[in-house]
């Protein structure tokens, strides 16, 4: 749980919805209580976000909230809370099995009673006996919810079902009863209650083939779930070993691994060399070998030889479980249209209930001889057949699919609105250091202009203060000498660092540094940088006010996949520009091995964030790319952001996407994700829309004067269930679709 001045933010499974007006119900009857900030239900997930105020209400007060409108909502503290939900899950699966399976075994011998003897005297009622526990045994589910509905004055998707099987019902039984009543107008008196258990029977069809879809929407998590193993072993100060549960982990254990075992908790290695299988978390097939102080990442698997570790993070902290809450998260977010296909399935429902009736009036009259039977018909078919369910499902399956999809692939995308933006991104801003490049960089030549042996320990004093992949590297260059104390030490971000030692200021950083002083440095000297930077190699001046002390050349190594990937995002149309803190020799000499024609270089890291306004006040749909080290101003300000970095230490909180490896084609990955993602929700609205549109006229009957149809309501159920099942389907084909 995560709390923040007693406001937690928790996901709660939610049981009994099975509507896009059910999620509405739980969210409003949420946040209409006090203490309750933000309530997000999602409908996929069967799940719940609820963002409360520990102090004015309690997880049990929620719990109440929800029961009273015939849901429930599993607040189980328990440690294992996830396999108590799977359970419930288990026990509701197979009961909804039973029913439908009851429910279909009565209907069958009514079909066949309807249209083989449909004349015989005893038809009606058996078939009455048949369809009385069929309706308000099998399918109590539906007139128990509409019940809790009704007593808050609302209706959704049970309300539908139960009203229009018990007007079906109680027509056909007032018939067999009264039959006089009809004949004696001239009418048949015909009855329904095979429509009626039919409706019922593939109404939970329906359901249950949606539940199963569902449960693999959501078999990302699952496999997340899965990478953490339940028992460690632990070694003590003398070698001894013994097992642990997962829970009891604490940091500073050493954990024994041996090869095939999965890491359990975040740590680095203390004794022993192995390869780690990272792909579980990055996408990335190839192994990364694993030596003395390297970090482990927990999720990951070792291959081949035994390693201890020393955990680092353990519990709810640790890089998979962030990992699962985050995934969990994006899955459960909601897209901006989502918003308006609850709010018009929130008077969905209402308009239904009035257009059934206006079509029942309609048919008494102008309906004829046959005007009650008909409009009777008509208007149970109209109640069948505009369930909102394919309209709830069509948004949250896909984006299960979708982030789940991303996150197999080691994308993960924060929610739903990052994928909304990174479908409508044209431009890509990169960051060069880090990003195209390793951003490992090694000092590959230093020229001294002052002498050596005296400077050479300040400069190392220096660069071993600053975290600056620059300053690494040149601290690691002058490894074997010490260093001063010294006096203040400031960063200055963009351009370099500043320190004073022994009374006297030194400055490590770029030439805008540099110039700042203007100091003066020889034609000869001026060559060499030249030369240097036409290599890519970035340029660092170590001097004081008065004199350079020495030029450093470092060099920096473009990534693998740089170019192909950038060759990729410019073959799907995106303009793409590099910006750099480097000098523009360096920047564009990685520019032009990269493939990038556009680069802008010499900015700093507010710079940066104005550029990409600039971009955007030409209209342009950013995505800035960086690996968050000085970058992460630019980073908040673009459309859609995304961080590339490799183990624990991502900059998951900012970036609205983030790539776990280090591999620049999942850039071109990542985008085309969101157009797959997009795509299948706009189809599934597409056609949720269409049918009803389509579905509710003919319903009604107006097709009746032209070429005298009327749909069957048993038809009608079976074309409802159809929907969801095929919306259901459609997300699910995002999981196969080539990246
Ligand atoms: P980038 O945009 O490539 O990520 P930065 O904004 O981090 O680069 O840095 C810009 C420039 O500032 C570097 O190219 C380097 O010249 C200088 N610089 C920054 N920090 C340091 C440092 N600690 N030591 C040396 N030079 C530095
Ligand atoms: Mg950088």
């Amino acid at each position: 749980m995560e709390t923040k001045n007693n406001i937690s933010k928790k996901t709660y499974p939610v049981t009994g919805m099975h509507c896009a007006s059910c999620t509405n119900s739980v969210q409003s009857i949420l946040t209409s209580q006090n203490g309750v900030q933000d309530a997000n239900v999602n409908l996929a997930t069967n799940s719940v976000l609820v963002e409360f105020d520990q102090k004015e209400i309690k997880p049990e007060g929620l719990k109440k909230a929800v029961q009273s409108i015939g849901y429930d909502l599993l607040i189980d503290e328990d440690d294992d809370q996830s396999e108590s939900i799977e359970e419930y899950q288990r026990l509701a699966y197979s009961k909804l099995i039973q029913n439908t399976a009851w429910a279909g075994a009565l209907s069958i011998p009514m079909v066949i009673l309807s249209m083989v003897f449909p004349n015989w005297s005893l038809s009606g009622i058996i078939s009455a006996i048949l369809a009385t526990p069929v309706v308000f045994y099998f399918g109590r589910r539906f007139f128990i919810g509409a019940w809790k509905q009704l007593q808050h004055k609302k209706a959704n998707m049970d309300s539908l079902v139960a009203l229009s099987t018990s007007i079906a019902y109680f027509f056909s039984l007032f018939n067999l009863v009264f039959p006089e009543t009809l004949q004696s107008r001239g009418l048949e008196a015909h009855v329904y209650f095979e429509a009626a258990a039919v409706i019922i029977f593939f109404i939970l069809v329906g359901k249950l083939l949606e539940e199963r879809a569902k449960t693999q929407t959501a078999s990302s998590i699952k496999k997340l779930i899965g990478l953490q193993p339940k028992k460690v072993t632990i070694l003590d100060e003398h070698g001894h070993e013994s097992e642990k549960g997962i829970k009891d982990v604490q940091v500073g254990d050493r954990i024994l691994i041996v090869p095939g075992q999965k890491i359990p908790v975040d740590g680095k290695v203390i004794d022993g060399q192995s390869a780690v299988d990272e792909s579980t978390l990055t996408g990335e097939p190839i192994p990364v070998d694993k030596d003395i102080d390297d970090t482990l990442t927990s999720g990951t698997h070792n291959i081949s030889g035994s390693l201890v570790m020393e955990a680092t993070k353990v519990g709810e902290s640790t890089f998979l479980n962030q990992l699962i809450k985050l995934v969990q998260e994006a899955q459960g977010s909601r897209t901006p249209v989502q918003n308006l296909v609850d709010k018009i399935a929130g008077v969905f429902v209402p308009t239904v209930i009035g257009l059934s009736i206006l079509t029942l009036l309609s048919w008494l009259i102008f309906g004829g001889d046959q005007n009650v039977t008909h409009g009777i018909l008509s208007m149970v078919t109209v109640l069948v057949i505009a369930c909102p369910c394919a309209l709830g499902l069509a948004t949250p399956t896909a984006l299960m699919v979708g982030v789940g999809k991303g996150s197999d692939n080691g994308i993960l995308v924060k929610n739903a609105q990052s994928l909304e933006h990174a479908h409508q991104v044209d431009t890509v801003v990169l960051d060069k250091t880090g990003t195209i490049t390793e951003g490992k960089p090694s000092v590959s030549s230093i020229k001294w202009l002052q002498n050596e042996a005296h400077y050479a320990p300040i400069l190392k004093t220096l660069e071993s203060k600053s975290e600056h992949p620059l300053a690494n590297a040149v601290s690691n260059f002058l490894d074997s000498i010490d260093s001063y104390k010294v006096q203040s030490f400031s960063n200055l971000p963009g351009k370099g660092v500043m320190a004073t030692v022994e009374n006297k200021n030194y400055f490590v950083g770029s030439q805008k540094l540099l110039s700042e002083m203007k100091l003066e440095l020889d034609t000869e000297d001026q060559d060499q940088i030249k030369s240097w930077e036409s290599e890519g190699e970035t340029v660092v001046y170590f001097f004081t006010r008065q004199e350079v002390l020495a030029i450093i050349g470092l060099a920096d190594s473009i990534k693998r996949d740089s170019s192909e990937a950038i060759k990729k995002l410019k073959d799907k149309g995106i303009h793409v520009i590099m910006l750099t803190g480097d000098h523009a020799g360096a920047a564009k000499a990685i520019a032009e091995r990269a493939g990038i024609e556009h680069f802008e270089a010499s900015l700093l890291p507010h710079e940066k964030g104005e550029f990409i306004q600039k971009l955007q006040s030409e209209g342009r749909k950013v995505a800035m790319i960086g690996d968050g080290i000085n970058d992460t101003h630019a980073l908040s300000l673009a459309d859609l952001s995304i961080a590339m970095g490799q183990g624990a230490d991502i900059a998951i909180d900012t970036a609205s996407m983030t790539i776990i490896s280090s591999n620049l084609n999942k850039i071109p990955e990542a985008l085309q994700l969101s157009h797959q993602t997009i795509r299948t929700i706009r189809q599934n609205l597409f056609w949720a829309f269409i049918y009803n549109l389509i579905g509710i006229p003919i319903a009604a009957g107006l097709l009746y004067p032209i070429n005298g149809f009327l749909l069957n309501p048993m038809i009608a159920g079976a074309a409802m269930a159809m929907s969801s099942v095929s919306v259901v389907t459609n997300s699910l084909r995002l999981k196969f679709m080539k990246l």
